[in-house]
């Protein structure tokens, strides 16, 4: 086999500043596939015979001549098939920073763009190939990767953008990173389906016509690139170059078969396609005849934009699609040569890494970096910040701690009415001669309403103590305390709530011994009604009533 003869215009485009794995680099020939398609219902009703058939899984024939490939799919074949024998190697390879690049080459009608792009049901190897691609980063651990989309097409010789409808005659340039085309419309792609809908937009750019039978026939090459950078995963890859690769995935126009389909395309557009294609022939030829002639990638755009991928490091996959059709079996043969001689074309496939400043996801790492270090700075100001605030709040909640001096009467004054209440309850004890369930039910009235019912017992307190000082204990009056009835002076108090305060029946008839007792802490209670009145008097004046209220309650 000979090497790629590579002229001056070659080497420009020899990938210079790409530094590929020298260890890895083996060298090997374009691998092609040949996919035969069934005979559509269309053809068998029309009476055709199938020319060409698959002998094995590498050979083609017809009844005179065979030819052999890397593999030969039958028309039972479906693309995954053809995806995991023969494309699965060029993509997996592109994720390891190898270029690579699969073509489809045939007749209008074989099946390109069934292989290709294929549809839901059974996708091609543009969509099998982005799947797979994210698959392989899910398993792969121990490295990041940015994947970038672009999507172009070659109709009547000029370069159009598909992701961006603004993009229109785009020019290509020479550069050490391969062929690139100016000014084109890169996005980076988030998921599989992300890539399918910029496939979907993209198509709608694209300029498609029917051909015969209403068969969709494309009047233009199109090229979907899959640019992968990767590196090590963790966060000391300061030095780490970056691995670097672009994987190709060309669906090319046809190249015409049977004179109606021909006539299909317009003539303009029909030359174009044949230049096209007719110098990847001539191209093809070149690099494989062994003579140290000039290659003419630069007669079409085609060639010229597959130029790095036909001379410089990577896996070059043709797929070679065939339409049976008796027919078509001499444009088919035709076609079966040209894969024949494409199989003797030999590429290097080596690993390749691209210095940092031209790397995107170094670019995007840096960014990512400088943004985190950024907001660390920030976050240390605002901790910085943070002293003033916290000195702030705490003046403010020595502000409070000065609110709740506005306390210190409430809490006074929740003490007196406690020391009240157990005075009182001291006090009744005292009065009474344990008839609990008719006892005085000032402690209760005190919760609620303690001034009023301080006064009432008081008041009570009082006329209990004239009564047993004077001996009275007549009929009337002892009647009216048998029916519980509170003595008119103090139902007249400001107990008009109508409370009910009962006292004892037995208090008539109490044990005047008590009588100092009670006087002592009747006397104790009317200065702590007293102590309670100041405090409340100067906690009004703090705070005003509504508050006491609400605290007093509490
Ligand atoms: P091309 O892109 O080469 O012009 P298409 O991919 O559009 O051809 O295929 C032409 C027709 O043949 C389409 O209807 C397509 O569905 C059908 N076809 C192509 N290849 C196959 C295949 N392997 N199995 C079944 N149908 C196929
Ligand atoms: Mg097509």
């Amino acid at each position: 086999m000979s090497s790629p003869h590579l002229t001056p215009e070659m080497s420009l485009d020899g990938p210079a500043s790409l530094r590929p794995d020298e260890d890895q680099a083996t060298k090997h020939n374009i691998t092609v596939a040949v996919r035969i398609r069934p005979l559509s219902s269309r053809e068998i009703l029309r009476g055709e015979e199938v020319a060409w058939y698959a002998d094995g899984d590498t050979v083609v024939r017809n009844p005179n001549v065979s030819y052999a490939y890397d593999w030969v799919f039958a028309p039972t074949t479906t693309t995954c098939e053809v995806y995991d024998a023969a494309a699965r190697q060029v993509v997996s390879g592109a994720m390891e920073g190898i270029y690579g690049t699969i073509i489809a080459y045939g007749l209008t009608s074989s099946g390109k763009t069934h292989t290709m792009h294929g549809y839901k049901k059974s996708p091609g190897i543009i969509p099998l190939a982005v799947k797979d691609a994210f698959s392989i980063i899910q398993e792969t651990p121990n490295r990041k990767f940015l994947l970038r989309v672009s999507y172009l097409e070659i109709y009547n010789e000029v370069l159009n953008d598909l992701l961006n409808p603004a993009g229109k005659k785009l020019r290509i340039r020479n550069d050490p990173h391969g062929t690139i085309v100016d000014g084109i419309k890169e996005e980076v792609l988030l998921s599989p389906a992300h890539a399918l809908s910029l496939i979907t937009a993209g198509e709608e750019h694209r300029h498609v016509g029917s051909a015969n039978f209403n068969i969709p026939s494309s009047r233009s090459h199109t090229v979907f690139t899959l640019t992968i950078e990767s590196i090590p995963y963790g966060e000391s890859n300061e030095g780490d170059a970056v691995t670097f690769s672009q994987l190709h995935l060309i669906d090319l126009a046809g190249s015409g078969s049977s004179r109606a389909e021909t006539m299909e395309i317009h003539q303009k557009e029909g030359s174009y396609i044949s230049k096209s294609l007719l110098t990847l022939g001539m191209v093809i030829s070149k690099l494989t005849d062994g003579k140290d002639a000039h290659i003419p990638f630069r007669d079409s755009k085609l060639t010229r934009l597959l130029q790095s991928s036909l001379t410089g490091q990577g896996r070059v996959l043709l797929i070679c699609t065939v339409n049976p059709a008796s027919s078509n079996a001499e444009e088919t043969h035709n076609t079966l040569k040209l894969a024949q001689r494409a199989k003797r074309i030999e590429v290097q496939a080596s690993r390749n890494k691209i210095s940092d400043e031209k790397s995107l996801i170094k670019k995007y790492q840096n960014e990512s970096r400088r943004l985190k270090e950024e907001l660390e700075l920030r976050l240390e100001h605002e901790e910085e910040a943070k002293s003033p605030l916290l000195a702030r709040i705490q003046h403010l909640t020595k502000l409070i701690l000065v609110s709740t001096k506005v306390s210190g009467p409430i809490s006074c004054l929740l003490r007196l009415i406690r020391d009240m209440k157990e005075l009182t309850t001291s006090l009744e004890k005292e009065l009474s001669h344990s008839s609990s369930d008719s006892q005085v039910k000032i402690s209760e009235c005190m919760e609620e309403h303690p001034s009023q019912a301080l006064q009432a017992k008081d008041s009570l307190l009082n006329s209990i103590v004239m009564q047993k000082n004077s001996g009275v204990n007549n009929e009337a009056q002892q009647h009216s305390h048998q029916g519980k009835t509170v003595p008119s002076e103090i139902s007249a108090e400001p107990l008009q709530n109508k409370q009910q305060v009962t006292v004892p029946s037995e208090i008539s008839a109490g044990p005047l011994q008590n009588k100092q007792q009670v006087s002592c802490l009747t006397n104790r209670l009317r200065r702590l009604m007293r102590d309670m009145k100041q405090q409340t008097t100067s906690l009004e004046k703090q705070i005003g009533h509504s508050f006491l209220d609400s605290q007093v309650k509490v």
